[in-house]
């Protein structure tokens, strides 16, 4: 994972992102202060006087929150190689991508020669919520091997909701969802 150094343009407090893939757009809230701004003018401040005081780590989960008015639909990653699949709003089933015959898949994850995975495996249902955020919510379709989320296995017609970073588990086959 790539870091990122930044400052609060407030109170100057260094803070050190362990995941700094995916940040712009997005806004930070400053764990000692309490400030929000985006990541943009966080890095503009580091970068116009880094300081020498201890860093402190931020908690991704908790200080890095969706920028204003630019709220994305959720993705799939598969972990391995990095790959995204953007996802959509209603309802896709997803699965893996055959070598040659033809899947009806919405969503057809190449995993590189890991067949744990069915070709029609589980489904994802995107709806938005009324704050304008997406949300995503993962049931079984016709899958061979289960679907484990975090530590959790998905049960018959179990739905469960899946939040940020959550993996998607198929024996050895990793997928996140980032949102
Ligand atoms: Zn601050």
């Amino acid at each position: 994972m790539m870091k990122q150094m930044v400052k609060c343009p407030h109170c100057g407090k260094r803070l050190e992102i362990k995941d700094a893939s995916d940040l712009a757009g997005k806004r930070i809230k400053c764990p000692v202060c309490g400030t929000v701004n985006s990541y943009e003018s966080f890095l503009k401040a580091f970068t116009a006087d880094a300081g020498s005081d201890e860093t402190r780590l931020i908690d991704d989960q908790r200080t890095i929150i969706p920028g204003l008015g630019n709220i994305r639909l959720p993705r799939l990653v598969f972990v391995k190689t990095g790959q995204e699949y953007p996802l959509k709003e209603g309802r896709q089933l997803v699965g893996r991508k055959p070598k040659e015959s033809a899947s009806e898949a919405d969503v057809q994850v190449d995993t590189h020669g890991e067949n744990f995975m069915s070709r029609s495996h589980f489904y994802i249902e995107v709806k938005k919520a009324s704050n304008g955020s997406y949300r995503a919510y993962i049931s079984n379709a016709a899958n061979k091997n289960e679907t484990v989320i975090g530590n959790e296995v998905l049960r018959g017609t179990d739905v469960l909701a899946l939040s940020d970073g959550d993996v998607i588990r198929i024996c050895s086959t990793e997928i996140r969802i980032r949102f």
